[in-house]
Parts: structure tokens; C-alpha cells; sequence
């Protein structure tokens, strides 16, 4: 016998995407369900699966590859300040973004991230003024910092650090706002019906959706919701916060940057300008080489590498870097975090149908700025059964491990 089921949509993960699909679904006048677990308290002890979100600081700017990747963040960004003045959650923070790289780049395969050729015409391409600064004019900019000789830049000025766990909470309160319920709960499988899905919880609780939007992030293949892996490279990855006095310690913008001397690559990361954490104190983030060295397959491989807190190699990698970049500027501590990244062979996101009731979404490296706009796509690909943006639904195409292709994941 069927029964009606009790909701529209159920979401699984309320991180990012997941918490922007339920607040968009939500918004149509959906009956949605979010169903995912808070942030746990102590990695050091964690058992499961994590998240790509856990932090205080993420890059929201064009300065990106590919294309849509930025059009994606453009458009979340549009929506932020009404976002913002709807729930009292404010989760940005201007500042400058600055990619850094050496006038003359190496040979090899230096990651798209620090080609500037693509990166200064995909912001052409969405209108958005970019800076080119030579040598010079980098030290002049900012002069509390000392960069390796011979490196340029390109420069967003109106770039933001976006507060992943801010921008969770402001999504949240506007998909309950909305209607949606939110469930702590961590799904342990799904049940075609036939009138939708059941989703069930570890809990022992049961959900009906017509459809469901699994919103898992790097853990997506750990979950084993799926019934075949995604073609997706999971990574353990580490941030080192670097304690300062506060956020005046240092006036610098957030980079991208490409450090080189004597044709070998020193540093290649993230070094995000200061930001408050939870803790009430003040940090610079870096975040490195080892972004993806630890890769990562199941539940309990994902659950040990937080247990270990992260790669504490990355410390000694940190304190060099900022000891050039940063020479008046001594840390008062030194720590690393845990986090999970992962990666598709596109480089894009997948936004896809699995079956005619269900729909998954990813996106590994950029998915704190662009979650709004993917989530709003999720979201009306989940409902509709129909993709009617104007951006070619081939673009966001999920990709299977049992299916070949010729694109190596992670590249
Ligand atoms: C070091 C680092 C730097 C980054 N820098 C940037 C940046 O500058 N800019 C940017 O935009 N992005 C950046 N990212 C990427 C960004 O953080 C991720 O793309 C984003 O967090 C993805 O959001 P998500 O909702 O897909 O996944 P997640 O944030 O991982 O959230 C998924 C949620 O699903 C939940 N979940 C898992 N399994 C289950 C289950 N069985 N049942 C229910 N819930 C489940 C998890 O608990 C989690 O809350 C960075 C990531 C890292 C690690």
C-alpha cells in the first residue's frame, strides 16, 4: 500500500550546499526536511565522517577557475546581503584577494589556480575589475609584507573572507523561517518507495520525501548512500592557524600564492589575512602542500585522519613561509585543524540526477562561495525533475567510478 510521503524534499547534510538547497526548496513553499549532524565537539575523540566547513575563513571572490565556478560564486554573492539582513547573520568580511605567482612561472603542471592568464580573463569575462601588479607595485601595496623577489600579482579588491559556519547559520535560519525542519540526525540508507524515498536516520528515526538531495561534500562516497561511488577524490586535508595579538597585528590582503625561488615551488596555498575564531582569539590561516596528500576512502579512514588533528608537518611549512612573508611578525602559537576536501575530474561541480527522485550534489574546493547558487539549482532540479538554468546542465554532469573517463581526478 503506498502512502503519501510527509515531505517534498529531504536534504541529507546540513552543511553549505545542503543548508542552502533546503532553504531555497523551502522558499518555494516546499515541504522540506534537513537532516544532518551539528559540528562535534572534539575531533580528537570524533568517530565518522566530516566536513569541508568546520572553519572561520573561506575565499569569496572571482579570482577563480573555471569559469562557471565564478559565475556560480557571483551569483551566491548577489543574494548575500539580502541573506544577511533577513536572519542577522553577517558572514563576510571585505577584503583584498590577492593572487600571488612568480612573473616568469615555472614549467610543469602548476595548478590552473595560479595561472593568471585564465584567472584575469574569467574576471573580465564577469566584469569585475581586477588589479595586475608588477613586483613594485606588490611591495608598494603592502608594505608590512616581503615578497619573494620576481613575483607579481593580480588583485580583487573587493573580495570577502566568508565565514563557512556563519554562512550555514544564516542559510539554516532562513530555511526554518521558511518551514523546513532541520534534523540532527546522520543518515544510515535510503529506501526507493513507491511514491519517493525513506531516508532513515542512525537515531532510528524515519523520513518520506518525494525526492532527496544528498549534500554529504567530500564524504559523499564514505556515506555509502549511494548505490555506485561518484567518481571523486576524497582528501584529508590541514590548516595551521598562526595566533596573533589581533586584527591589527598585521595589515595584509588574503592570497592565493605561488611561492618560487630557484625554480622550485616552496609554497603553494592559501594565506588568509586575520580572522577571529570561536575561541575569541585572532589567527592567520595558511593551508598548503598537503591539501591533497591524504587521500581518504571510508568512514572510519575519514574518522582516524580527524582524530589525528592534522598533518603536523604543515607547521614547520607555515612558520617558513611566514617568516619571509612576515618578517616583524612573530606568532604567538602555532596549531593545525582538520578538514576534508575533495575533488571531480570536471573541476566542477556536479549538480545531478541520480534517479528520477534523487539528486547529488558536490563541490570540493569552492563550495563555501558558490553553496547559495548551487543549492538554488539542487534545489530546482530536485523539485522540478527539470534543469531550466540557462548554463548548460552538461557543465555540472556527475561522473561515476565504474564508468571510464579519460579525466584523472585530482589532477
Ligand atoms: C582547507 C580548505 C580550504 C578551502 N577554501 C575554500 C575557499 O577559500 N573558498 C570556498 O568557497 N571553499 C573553500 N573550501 C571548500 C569548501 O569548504 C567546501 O567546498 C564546502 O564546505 C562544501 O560544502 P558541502 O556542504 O558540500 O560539504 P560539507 O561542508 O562537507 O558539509 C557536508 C555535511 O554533510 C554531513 N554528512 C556527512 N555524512 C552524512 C550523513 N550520512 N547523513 C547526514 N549528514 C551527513 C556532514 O556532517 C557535513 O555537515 C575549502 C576547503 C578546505 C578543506
Amino acid at each position: 500500500m503506498s502512502t503519501e510521503p510527509t515531505y517534498d524534499l529531504a536534504v541529507i547534510g546540513a552543511g553549505p550546499l545542503g543548508a542552502a538547497t533546503a532553504r531555497h526548496a523551502a522558499e518555494t513553499g516546499a515541504r522540506v526536511v534537513l537532516i544532518g549532524p551539528d559540528e562535534p565537539a572534539d575531533p580528537t575523540t570524533h568517530e565518522g565522517t566530516w566536513s569541508g566547513h568546520y572553519d572561520q575563513g573561506r575565499l569569496c571572490h572571482v579570482l577563480e577557475v573555471p569559469l562557471v565556478t565564478s559565475l556560480l560564486a557571483m551569483r551566491s554573492q548577489r543574494r548575500f546581503a539580502d541573506l544577511i539582513t533577513r536572519t542577522g547573520v553577517n558572514f563576510l568580511t571585505p577584503t583584498h584577494s590577492v593572487t600571488v605567482l612568480p612573473d616568469q612561472a615555472p614549467g610543469g603542471s602548476a595548478s590552473l589556480w595560479f595561472d593568471a592568464e585564465p584567472l584575469a580573463r574569467n574576471a573580465a569575462d564577469l566584469g569585475v575589475e581586477v588589479d595586475h601588479l608588477d613586483e613594485d607595485a606588490l611591495a608598494a601595496a603592502y608594505p608590512a609584507l616581503r615578497f619573494e623577489p620576481g613575483h607579481v600579482a593580480l588583485r580583487q579588491q573587493d573580495a570577502f573572507i566568508l565565514d563557512p559556519r556563519g554562512l550555514v547559520r544564516a542559510e539554516l535560519a532562513a530555511a526554518l523561517a521558511a518551514g523546513a525542519e532541520l534534523v540532527r540526525d546522520e543518515v544510515v540508507s535510503t529506501e526507493r518507495r513507491e511514491d519517493g524515498v525513506r531516508v532513515c536516520g542512525r537515531g532510528g528515526a524515519a523520513w518520506t520525501a518525494r525526492s532527496v538531495v544528498h549534500a554529504t561534500g567530500a564524504a559523499t562516497n564514505a556515506t555509502g548512500l549511494l548505490e555506485r561511488p561518484l567518481r571523486l577524490a576524497t582528501y584529508g586535508a590541514t590548516v595551521v592557524l598562526a595566533e596573533i595579538d589581533g586584527p591589527d597585528a598585521v595589515e595584509m590582503p588574503t592570497m592565493m600564492m605561488m611561492k618560487v625561488r630557484d625554480g622550485r615551488r616552496l609554497f603553494g596555498g592559501i594565506v588568509m589575512a586575520p580572522v577571529r575564531y570561536p575561541d575569541g582569539r585572532w589567527y592567520l590561516k595558511t593551508s598548503g602542500a598537503s591539501l591533497l596528500a591524504h587521500p581518504l576512502e571510508t568512514r572510519e579512514e575519514i574518522a582516524a585522519w580527524v582524530r589525528t588533528g592534522g598533518n603536523a608537518a604543515d607547521i614547520e611549512e607555515a612558520r617558513a613561509l611566514l617568516a619571509d612573508l612576515l618578517p616583524d611578525l612573530e606568532p604567538l602559537s602555532m596549531r593545525t585543524r582538520p578538514c576534508l576536501v575533495c575533488a571531480t575530474p570536471s573541476d566542477r561541480p556536479y549538480i545531478d540526477r541520480v534517479d528520477d527522485r534523487t539528486v547529488v550534489l558536490v563541490e570540493g574546493e569552492r563550495g563555501a562561495m558558490s553553496a547559495d547558487e548551487i543549492g538554488r539549482l539542487g534545489a530546482g532540479l530536485a523539485l522540478t525533475g527539470r534543469w531550466t538554468d540557462t548554463l548548460p546542465h552538461e557543465a555540472f554532469t556527475a561522473q561515476w567510478a565504474d564508468e571510464p573517463s579519460g579525466e584523472p581526478v585530482g589532477a
